[in-house]
């Protein structure tokens, strides 16, 4: 016991000091290994006796640290942000502490309701419509661990929903189709793989805008249906990954409604913007929608994994997801009031979600969480500022905390992508945009200000390949 104490102590001084010295920027971005590094470093087989937590804590900080890639660090601008705080990691620790088990109300009746209760704050903080709220008595939230889930269990209720309930006995009898654009993340055709409706029929994007085009979305889904077969579910995005774009959701959603689709909008990264009120485009049209997921771990300081999940009625994921085992099986579970996340979600087990994203809201409040999107949307516009100042760079999107950018020709882009690569001082992600290679650059580190914005542009503008 006394063990743990001095331990956790230990561990909570040694992430304050490494918070620190992201903060002033000593630790590098990358890790200098190459593969194997770390494998090398590591014994074949588990220890046979106990070892001390201390040397634990100690390789720790000695093997793995130094070998990670540092997601909070100011000058890693890649993919789309991964956040983090001290209120985050204590309600990690203490939910690991109380070690339940909330599949069910029964297994654990404060982790259900905290969950419920979490998901609907978030839901009003976020502005979405009320009939995503457990208050409203049909829809409601769900903490899942990734958008990829929610996108999988939103493709899955509305195959169940479209298909009369033969889904889950049937399958997609080769007829169920699900839409998206080539816009969509990589985790909506692989989720629409997974729940057996093949290749997702793919809508053409409005020429130079990236965004689904619903007028096509209407051709297709018409032509499908003429030719036998059922259209299901629309996962629309708002805030995709590549470039940060909306799909019109309102017309998308007219689309949907008129012919009873499944429409699911994955705001993973941009549904945070939302908590702004002078942010909040992207909500116009979601009443349309069916369901709705945001990864507060993206942008809402709540580590990961943290993705909420809404839906508008509760009754379209336990049909199809609903599992009535033997050993399931409780009085508590009979009851309307009673909710059963196992039914919400893939997995039987899992842990108490709510208390990471209970500890964020409530040591940060709305009023500083909102200050903290305002602050990433500031850097990202001086980011994006400083793209349009230089010679040789330009500008391809801006929008919330990501700026996306390239060199005058693609081959200096590529060159400009394989030089940061080499470095270990600042992390951008390379992707495509039109056929054309670009830089994706997001905002999101606590730690960033505008001098580290600076900074990290010197070092990306000092390694371009001069056009003389
Ligand atoms: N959807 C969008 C728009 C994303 O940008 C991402 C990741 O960046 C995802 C889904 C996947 O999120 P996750 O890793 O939580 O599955």
């Amino acid at each position: 016991e006394r063990a743990f104490r001095t331990a956790a102590a230990d561990a909570a001084g040694r992430l304050t000091d490494h918070w620190r010295a992201l903060a002033s920027c000593d630790l590098p971005v990358v890790p200098p290994g190459p593969p194997g590094t770390t494998l090398k470093a590591l014994p074949d087989s588990a220890p046979e006796r106990g070892e001390d937590l201390a040397a634990i804590l100690d390789d720790t900080w000695r093997t793995i640290v130094p070998e990670l890639v540092h997601w909070q660090h100011p000058n890693f601008l890649g993919y789309y942000p991964t956040s983090n705080s001290p209120a985050s990691v204590l309600a990690e620790l203490v939910t690991a502490g109380l070690g339940v088990q909330g599949m069910m109300w029964s297994t654990s009746p404060a982790a259900t309701e905290l969950e419920q209760r979490v998901c609907d704050w978030l839901a009003r903080a976020l502005d979405l419509p009320a009939r995503f709220t457990h208050a409203s008595r049909q829809g409601g939230g769900v903490i899942l661990d990734s958008a990829s889930s929610a996108v999988l269990i939103a493709v899955v209720a509305g195959l169940h929903r479209a298909s009369r309930g033969r889904w889950r006995e049937h399958g997609t009898e080769g007829r169920l189709r699900v839409y998206c654009t080539d816009q969509a993340n990589s985790c909506v055709p692989k989720a629409v793989r997974v729940a057996g409706a093949g290749e997702p029929v793919l809508v053409p994007t409005v020429p130079g805008a990236h965004v689904m085009d619903p007028a096509a979305l209407a051709e297709r889904v018409d032509a499908d249906r003429a030719a036998g077969l059922v259209p299901a579910a629309v996962i629309a995005t708002a805030g995709t990954t590549v470039t940060c774009a909306t799909d019109p959701v309102p017309r998308i959603g007219a689309v949907c409604r008129e012919r009873g689709i499944w429409l699911h909008v994955d705001a993973a990264y941009a549904g945070s913007a939302a908590l702004c009120p002078e942010l909040r485009e992207d909500n116009t049209g979601l009443e349309l929608a069916d369901s709705y997921a945001v990864n507060a771990h993206k942008w809402l300081r709540t580590g990961t994994p943290c993705d909420v999940l809404w839906v508008a009625d509760r009754k379209d994921l336990t049909d199809a997801l609903g599992s009535t085992a033997s050993y399931l099986r409780d009085n508590a579970g009979d009851s309307p009031e009673v909710v059963d996340f196992k039914d919400w979600q893939i997995p039987l087990g899992r842990p108490m979600r709510a208390l990471k994203l209970w500890y964020v809201l409530r040591a940060h409040g709305l009023a500083e969480l909102r200050e903290v999107i305002r602050h990433d949307v500031r850097l990202a516009a001086l980011l994006a500022s400083l793209v349009e100042q230089e010679p040789g760079f330009h500008l391809v999107a801006h929008r919330f905390g990501l700026v996306v950018f390239r060199a005058d020709t693609d081959d200096r882009t590529r060159e400009l992508t394989r030089r940061l690569a080499e470095e270990a001082d600042v992390l951008c992600t390379p992707a495509l945009v039109d056929g054309r290679p670009v830089l994706r650059a997001a905002l999101g580190s606590p730690y960033a200000d505008e001098t580290t914005v600076r900074r990290a542009w010197d070092l990306v503008r000092a390694r371009a390949v001069s056009a003389s």
